[in-house]
């Protein structure tokens, strides 16, 4: 890869030509086969990965727990301090990263560069945060006694993420678990996996600078079955995992049979409701962002739009003369909105989710198609398209990672849009476009939206590292990121201390001797 200047950008980030993908600090090692990775921009290979091998794993996770028993002594806010330098090291390196994500996993520059702001943003709130692991006190029932919570480190956190977000999703886990006490194990996406070494190379240049041992971050490279690895090890008490509703089905299964926690963040089937009182101007851009941004692949993308049927043709009409503006092409290039989808699978999904649109009787309006010739070398980039469905159809019910957006039609009341929105088996993110306060409060009631999000006149897509992130039903139940979701991260003790010469049994009973 010469073109972009990405080519200087792996040399900054020290991402060498070919990588060993297996790492407990700076210096890579590992036995296991080579994967490929290629840029969906312009179809380039950028470099090969070494996956890790059984052996590797195991050197991995022992130095792992050798650092977990040193780095959870360390005071919370010392800890803050190194992740304070970790974010400082972020901001030097934010182009390079930024642009090397752009171009491994296909945003646009703006999201790359986007996606490593949030990582700065999440160290900035964990620096806060690692003094203010705030356990509570209570009021014992017993005289003399005091009886308090307090929160301790966890151990080794397993990691695992999807190739749309290849480096943010990693730092909402390990900038809260490095505040924790934990130490981390990673395991990007194998569509992403020099995201992952250069970010591994940031981590473990901060920890050596601080002549802090290895394995507080490490890193392991391979598809489902080094994943695999992580899930069954009891040696991880907690595995967060980020994808597919598919895989967090699997995963959620392994690490429950060792009655490990796990915290999943999966598919979403996100909607937006437009009512009579929208403002149609702001449901546009908020709609088409949300269908069209980093081509769909976002699990807050907005696949669906529950529009009532009084402003329907409108709204319908905006869109279209809006998606006619559209530009798709080199996501490097700051002029273009659309960007390519991650690989050729991913064209081929979109392309049988436009299908079978078509065989359960919607009707498309903008019927998509593959780009070819000049620009589209990759194969990978495609039209965004729109169709007019229901929602019992089966694949208005499936998340399929692409730009592809289906219009529902609702009559009556908002309850009957909110039946539309919660009846799939997702709960991600979930929008409604009003100017209506009786109706902005019945979505965000317990009668209204089911998701983890709900937002009343912005989108679905994207959110801020200040609040906590996740969903309901199948997308999971995790929460990440802000508020009070540190708390997974560590382990709670409940204390009671009797400062008194006399032994009161709780609850009142006696036992006398
Ligand atoms: P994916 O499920 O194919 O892969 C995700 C990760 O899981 C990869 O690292 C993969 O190697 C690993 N994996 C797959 N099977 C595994 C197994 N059996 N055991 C252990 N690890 C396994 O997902 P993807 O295509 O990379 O990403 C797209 C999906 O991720 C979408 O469904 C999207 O909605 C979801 N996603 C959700 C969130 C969220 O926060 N809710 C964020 C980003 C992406």
């Amino acid at each position: 890869a010469t073109d972009y200047g990405i080519k200087q950008a792996l040399i900054q980030l020290g991402v060498k030509e070919i990588n060993e993908g297996s790492s407990t600090g700076s210096d890579c090692f590992s036995n296991g086969d080579l994967i490929s990775s290629f840029s969906p921009v312009d179809g380039e290979l950028i470099a090969k990965v070494k996956t890790t091998s059984g052996e590797d794993y195991d050197r991995v996770m022992r130095t792992a727990e050798a650092a977990f028993l040193k780095w959870r002594v360390i005071p919370a806010p010392q800890r803050g301090e190194i992740v304070r330098q970790f974010g400082d090291k972020l901001r030097e390196l934010k182009d390079p990263l930024g642009k090397l994500v752009s171009y491994e996993m296909g945003k646009s520059l703006q999201e790359g560069l986007g996606e490593v702001q949030e990582m700065i943003d999440i160290c900035d709130f964990a620096v806060g945060l690692s003094r203010q692991l705030h356990g509570l006190t209570m009021h014992s029932e017993r005289p003399g006694h005091r009886m308090y919570e307090q929160y301790h480190s966890l151990g080794i956190v397993g990691i695992i993420s999807a190739f749309n977000f290849p480096v943010a999703v990693w730092a909402w886990n390990t900038a809260l678990a490095w505040i924790c006490g934990d130490v981390c194990v990673w395991k990007p996406s194998e569509k992403a996996p020099l995201c992952g070494i250069a970010c591994q190379h940031i981590a473990a240049s901060v920890f050596e600078a601080n002549n802090l041992p290895e394995g507080i971050s490490c890193l392991i490279n391979g598809d489902y079955r080094v994943g695999e690895m992580l899930t069954t090890d009891k040696r991880v008490p907690l595995i967060s995992a980020t994808g597919s509703i598919r895989m967090g089905k699997i995963v959620a299964q392994k690490v429950a049979a060792r009655l490990g926690k796990s915290l999943l963040e999966l598919g979403g089937n996100n909607a937006i409701i437009v009512t009579p009182d929208a403002d149609i101007k702001m449901t546009i851009i908020g709609a088409v962002f949300g269908a069209v941004g980093t081509a769909g692949q976002r699990c807050t993308s907005t696949r669906r739009l529950i529009i009532h049927e009084s402003v329907y043709d409108k709204v319908r009409d905006a869109l279209v003369e809006a998606y006619a503006q559209l530009r798709i092409g080199n996501p490097l290039d700051e002029s273009n909105h659309v960007g390519p989808l991650i690989d050729v699978e991913a064209v081929n999904m979109y392309q049988s989710a436009l299908d079978k649109v078509v065989e359960e009787g919607g009707n498309l309006l903008l019927k998509g198609g593959v780009l070819k010739g000049e620009g589209y070398e990759s194969a990978c980039y495609v039209k965004p398209a729109i169709a007019e469905a229901q929602n019992n159809y089966q694949i208005v019910q499936h998340e399929t990672f692409a730009p592809i957006l289906y219009l529902l039609k609702y009559s009556g009341g908002l309850e009957n849009a909110i039946a539309l929105q919660n009846g799939v088996v997702q709960g991600l993110s979930s929008a409604i476009m009003t100017n209506n306060l009786r109706e902005a409060e019945l979505f965000l009631s317990v009668e209204g939206s089911d998701c983890g999000i709900a937002n009343v006149n912005i989108g679905t897509s994207g959110a801020e590292i200040g609040g906590a992130f996740g969903g309901e039903k199948e997308t999971g139940g995790g929460r990440e990121s802000g508020s009070d979701a540190w708390k997974v991260y560590m382990r709670r003790q409940t204390n009671t201390i009797n400062y008194t010469t006399d032994l009161p049994l709780a609850q009142g009973i006696k036992f006398d001797l």
